[in-house]
């Protein structure tokens, strides 16, 4: 018997776990004392396992690369060299018929690790010769990202997870922790016991709303206008930090002219909320000695994202909430190792450590020391916009590495109907995903626990997870089947270790350049910038009120609500929201293949409706309902709730059956093309 230091694979709260092994078989999980979890686990650390043990619950590991020749045939069993061979010629041939940028790849923000998406991403722009590369970040935190980097110039966490716990205010906005990070929302609750004063902004009563000392019950879809009322109190009801506004920001004037007409009386009809409750939120904000802002896909999820990062982070810039301990901005990231996937570069405007493609010294470092003669200047494509560049022709081929976008994103028969008219689909994952189902080649990987590298935790922090037991099949590391393809494509690529690859990508980083794994042993976490080897890494940003843009200082900025895209009416009466579900991460090919989560919540999942419209429907508690809109219709459970709101219903993304992406609608957010996932309109009825 042996134990095995790891990090969880679930959330990005980054706990650190032990997996006991005995005869190349996970007995169990015991929580290890992780700097983010300090010995906690949530269910999914302590059960998230069991899949490794090929227990065949619902869906078989893939275990050998699989071809289908012809559409619409079935899959044949190859070897490896058949594969490799077989990709690497149709993409050479897709490249040379219609350019590289007909060739669409995908980071992981899942199992494979950071050195995984560093190899994926110079795969893409060295070898493809695109900067088609994109990860999950997408459809989670990549308005966070595009915000922040605008305002305070890291598109990250400033502060830490375990310095929730010393802020005296937290504002909880779209932000769900005891469903999506189960350990931060621990952590939310020790802020409580000392002293801290929780507000909570979200249409559904959800957990953290039950300790709240305010709870602010929004309308579905009014972010924008209540974070521009936030700061038109903090303004014009002079409660914000002068002083620091003029020594340490810009944009104040042009900020104040967008929220001026938002006053608290204005916004209680597009919000729903008492214009004295508004208030009361911004006095206590405000008059905390520290406050910090955390958000979630409740924020992320829409149209307007950006924009409601940018007053999230004005807000925190115009009270002096930021450069110190307990304070802060905090989009708290989704996937474990979403982070990661953006920190390595897995998406299509940066370089690692956020180093811009259209920057050209940047692009010509990557080139020297890639040793290839140039590197593409344009903007790629995200995932989101994959589909319509599909049926546009743009796009031929979709290397999809550890995602399941006909599971995670909108529109899935928008979704179904591009995936087929692809010249080549390639997925490598560890299940038979939706997408693997109708895929071209299958190239079957190492799982977490088969394999070891590095994660990025939500806030900024490196963690080395180890390898627990060998691997069955004929599988291979991530990394290992992205060097083959590069070297049949004439590239070679001869890493010998994650180390190797890790250091490489260090040499070319300042921020992650003193992160070294020898740091990282055991227990260690170093949050980036950790620019040389003797610095401790950063547990908060901005110390000295500094900004990382041009001229130091922080950016205030708002802008106009705009209503949500699609509005309820009389054949679609009610708003369709995605949430999450505790005992399942993601796609759920995974936890779906744990038993003891499995047995927690099955399928076909549940639509949370309130008691008032369940009887205006005639629909009783666990009864199978219909879920409709415009885009498809599934059948569900109906979970009667008052802990949803009149007018909307809930549903989790897990489910095969009863999936809700069905239904969902893929508007994006202008700039981080991100789909409006929180805002879809839908009637339910009995079946
Ligand atoms: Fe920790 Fe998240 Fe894993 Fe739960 S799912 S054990 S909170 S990392």
């Amino acid at each position: 018997m042996k134990k095995v230091l790891t990090v969880c694979p679930y959330c990005a709260s980054g706990c650190k776990l032990n997996l006991v092994v005995e005869n190349n078989k996970i007995i169990r999980a015991e929580g290890a004392n992780g700097v983010t979890n300090q010995g906690e686990l949530c269910l999914k650390g302590y059960y998230g396992w069991d899949f490794l043990n090929d227990t065949k619950i619902l869906t078989p590991r893939l275990t050998q690369p699989l071809i289908r020749r012809q559409k619409g045939g079935e899959f044949e069993a190859a070897t490896w060299d058949e594969a490799i061979e077989y990709v690497s010629s149709r993409l050479a041939k897709i490249k040379a018929e219609e350019g590289p940028d007909a060739i669409m790849l995908t980071g992981s923000s899942r199992g494979p690790g950071n050195e995984t998406n560093y190899v994926m991403q110079k795969f893409a722009r060295g070898v493809v010769g695109t900067n088609n590369i994109d990860c999950c970040a997408r459809v989670c935190h990549g308005p966070s990202v595009a915000s922040l980097q605008m305002t305070l110039g890291n598109g990250a966490m400033s502060n830490s997870i375990n310095d929730i716990e010393n802020t005296k205010c937290i504002l909880v906005f779209g932000y769900n922790a005891a469903d999506s990070h189960p350990i931060v929302a621990r952590r939310i609750l020790k802020a409580k016991e000392n002293g801290a004063k929780i507000i909570v902004c979200d249409p559904r009563y959800i957990e953290t709303a039950r300790i709240a000392d305010l709870w602010l019950p929004l309308k579905n879809g009014s972010n924008m206008a209540l974070a521009n009322a936030f700061l038109n109190v903090l303004i014009n009801e002079d409660l914000y930090n002068k002083e620091y506004v003029e020594r340490y920001t810009e944009g104040f004037d042009d900020m104040k002219a967008v929220i001026d007409k938002y006053t608290p009386e204005y916004v209680e009809e597009i919000t729903g909320l008492k214009a004295k409750d508004i208030r009361d939120a911004m006095q206590m904000y405000a008059s905390a000695p520290s406050a910090t802002i955390l958000w979630g896909m409740g924020v992320t999820q829409w149209g307007q994202s950006v924009d409601v990062i940018k007053g999230l982070s004005s807000m925190a810039l115009v009270t002096g909430n930021l450069g110190r301990p307990g304070v802060g901005v905090g989009p708290v990231r989704g996937q474990n190792n979403v982070q990661g996937a953006c920190d390595m570069g897995a998406t299509p405007k940066d370089y690692p450590g956020y180093q811009k493609v259209a920057d050209p010294k940047v692009r010509e470092k990557f080139a020297k020391a890639w040793g290839v003669t140039s590197l593409p200047d344009n903007p790629g494509a995200t995932i989101t916009e994959v589909p319509h560049r599909i049926l546009e022709g743009k796009i031929k081929a979709y290397y999809v590495m550890g995602e399941d976008p006909l599971q995670t994103d909108p529109d899935l028969s928008l979704m179904r109907e591009a995936l087929s008219k692809l010249d080549l689909l390639v997925v490598q994952d560890i299940f038979m995903t939706k997408t693997a189902s109708v895929a071209d080649v299958i190239l079957p990987a190492t799982s977490w626990g088969e394999h070891e590298g590095i994660y990025s935790s939500a806030d900024r922090g490196f963690q080395h997870f180890e390898k627990a037991i060998e691997p069955t099949g004929d599988v291979k590391v991530d990394w290992e089947i992205i060097s083959l393809m590069s070297t049949a494509l004439g590239y070679p690529m001869k890493y010998k270790n994650t180390k190797e690859i890790w250091d490489e990508m260090r040499v070319l980083c300042d921020l992650y350049a003193g992160a070294t794994y020898e740091k990282m042993a055991g227990l260690g976490y170093v949050q980036w910038p950790c620019p040389t080897e003797d610095h401790p890494g950063t547990p908060y940003l901005y110390k000295g009120n500094k900004f990382d843009r041009p001229n130091g200082k922080g950016l205030l900025a708002s802008a106009d609500w705009i209503p949500p895209k699609e509005q309820i009416n009389e054949e679609y009466p009610m708003v369709l929201c995605t949430v999450r579900e505790v005992g399942h991460y993601s796609c759920r090919s995974m936890t779906g293949n744990c038993r003891p989560l499995q047995t927690l919540a099955d399928e076909p999942g549940y639509v949370q409706i309130n008691p008032f419209d369940a009887e205006r429907l005639g629909i009783k508690d666990q009864a199978l309902v219909w879920v409709e809109s415009r885009r498809g219709k599934v059948i569900t459970r109906a979970n009667v709730t008052p802990r949803a709101n009149k007018g909307a219903v809930y549903m989790t993304y897990q489910w095969w059956i009863g999936a809700c992406n069905e239904l969902t609608l893929d508007h994006l957010d202008p700039i981080s093309r991100t789909p409006e996932y929180k805002h879809s309109a839908v009637k339910v009825y009995s079946i």
